[in-house]
Parts: structure tokens; C-alpha cells; sequence
């Protein structure tokens, strides 16, 4: 069975004291879903966070990293750094990542591997922008970036890949897909899947809807058969809130 799972990404926001705060209000929250609990604090607080919440149930994972194994790219982050700090789990591709630093399928695919290499888990994200979604091109746009990002993988890789559909366009908005729009892109995700490897890889994958999930609409969005759980942005930097949404399940 395929795993539910709550990640918040909490992007450029909280240093290390806010980081420390906001660990100590999730760490006060009762869980009463079978979801698993990610956080994704900046780098600078992995190891702090990672420290802290050892003894809960709430993985820390990063928000990036780069392809390499080492060498001259200043500013950067591998695989085995985050590793060193207890880091088991990358977030890649994240639409901020491709619109903002011009991360490309190409890119992402080598740094899938690269985390793969160093027995990580990805979650990789993806999703289609509002023009591609009125043109209706929205499922061949989905299709190129798992095909690109995706597809050069083998079969079993795919133990160690949770996928995020996030439509850009419902990103930090407060404009949320639909829960049958994004029941129709899980299941369409899931079938390329069940196309390009089997039905079992395709069944094993737990597939996250992100884009303005609140604890308002988190039930709802969580109760289609194909959606296993949310990564989610502005409402993860509210314990409450956060732990709302967690328990929709
Ligand atoms: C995100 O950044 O992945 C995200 C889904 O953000 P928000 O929940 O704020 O839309």
C-alpha cells in the first residue's frame, strides 16, 4: 500500500530561532492521521531541525541540491552534505526552482539520480502553467516533464519516489485545483505510469497534490482515491494549521 504522506515546504522563510519555534509548536500538535510528517526548513537549519525532532514522528528533508558530487559550484549543496547533516529525503523541481533558478527536466533528471546514487528519497515535483491549462495542454505538458525527469529511471527506483503534481498556478495563490481536477491529473499521472512501467509501480507510487492546500479544503482534495497526501506551502508555517491539514486524512 501506498504511503500518505504531509510535507511542508517551508521555502526561504524562518531562521534558526523561528525554526526552533515553530519544531517546538509542531512537536505540541496530536496526530491522528496515519500520514507521514516532512518539513523542509532552509539549509542552514537542517542539522538544528534534524536534531530536534529525532525522537518525533516528523522527517526532515531539503529543498534542493545540486547534480554533482562535488566540486567548484559555489553556493551549492550535494547529496552527501545533506546526508551528513541526517538528511534522507530531497524535494526536487519545485516550480520556484524552475522559474526562478531555470532548473529544466534535463537538470532535474541528473539530480534524481544523483540523490537516487546516495539512496535517498525524491519527491519530485511538477505541473502546468495557466496557459498550458486554458490551452488544454495540461496533461501532454505533465506527461514531457515526467517523461524527461522521470523516465530514464528503471522500474525499481521508483520505491524511492513520491511525485508532486502542483499546477503553478494554484502555487502560493490561494487559487486551488479543484478536487476533481486534481483527481483527473493524479489518475492520469498514475496510468503513465501503469504505460511506461506496470501497473504495480504505478499503484506503488503515492502521488501529493500541492497548490494553496488550507486546512479548509485538505479533506476534501485528500479524499480522492488517487491523491495521497499534500506538500504544502504557506499554510506549513503554522503548526496548527499544518497539523490540520495533516490530520485531513
Ligand atoms: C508549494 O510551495 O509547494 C505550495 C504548494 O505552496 P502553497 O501551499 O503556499 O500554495
Amino acid at each position: 500500500m501506498r504511503k500518505h504522506i504531509v510535507a511542508g515546504n517551508w521555502k526561504m522563510n524562518n531562521g534558526l530561532i523561528q525554526t526552533e519555534t515553530l519544531i517546538s509548536e509542531l512537536k505540541k500538535q496530536s496526530k491522528t492521521s496515519d500520514a507521514e510528517v516532512m518539513i523542509a526548513p532552509a539549509f542552514t537549519n537542517l542539522w538544528h531541525a534534524f536534531q530536534s525532532t529525532r525522537q518525533d514522528n516528523i522527517e526532515v528533508v531539503a529543498q534542493n541540491m545540486h547534480f554533482a558530487e562535488n566540486g567548484a559550484y559555489t553556493g551549492e549543496v550535494n547529496a552527501g552534505m545533506l546526508k551528513s547533516v541526517g538528511i534522507k529525503t530531497v524535494i526536487l523541481g519545485h516550480s520556484e526552482r524552475r522559474a526562478y533558478f531555470n532548473e529544466t527536466d534535463e537538470s532535474l533528471a541528473k539530480k534524481v539520480s544523483q540523490a537516487l546514487e546516495h539512496d535517498m528519497r525524491v519527491i519530485f515535483c511538477f505541473g502546468e502553467e495557466l496557459e498550458d491549462r486554458k490551452a488544454g495542454n495540461h496533461e501532454a505538458v505533465v506527461k514531457s516533464q515526467l517523461e524527461n525527469g522521470l523516465f530514464h529511471l528503471e522500474a525499481d527506483a521508483f520505491k524511492h519516489i513520491v511525485l508532486a503534481y502542483e499546477p503553478v498556478w494554484a502555487i502560493g495563490t490561494g487559487e486551488t485545483a479543484s478536487p476533481e481536477q486534481a483527481q483527473d491529473m493524479h489518475a492520469f499521472i498514475r496510468k503513465t505510469l501503469a504505460d511506461k512501467y506496470s501497473a504495480e509501480v504505478a499503484d506503488g507510487v503515492s502521488i501529493l497534490y500541492g497548490g494553496s492546500v488550507k486546512p479548509n479544503n485538505a479533506k476534501e482534495i485528500f479524499s480522492k482515491p488517487d491523491v495521497d497526501g499534500g506538500l504544502i506551502g504557506g499554510a506549513s508555517l503554522k503548526a496548527e494549521d499544518f497539523y490540520a491539514i495533516v490530520n485531513a486524512f
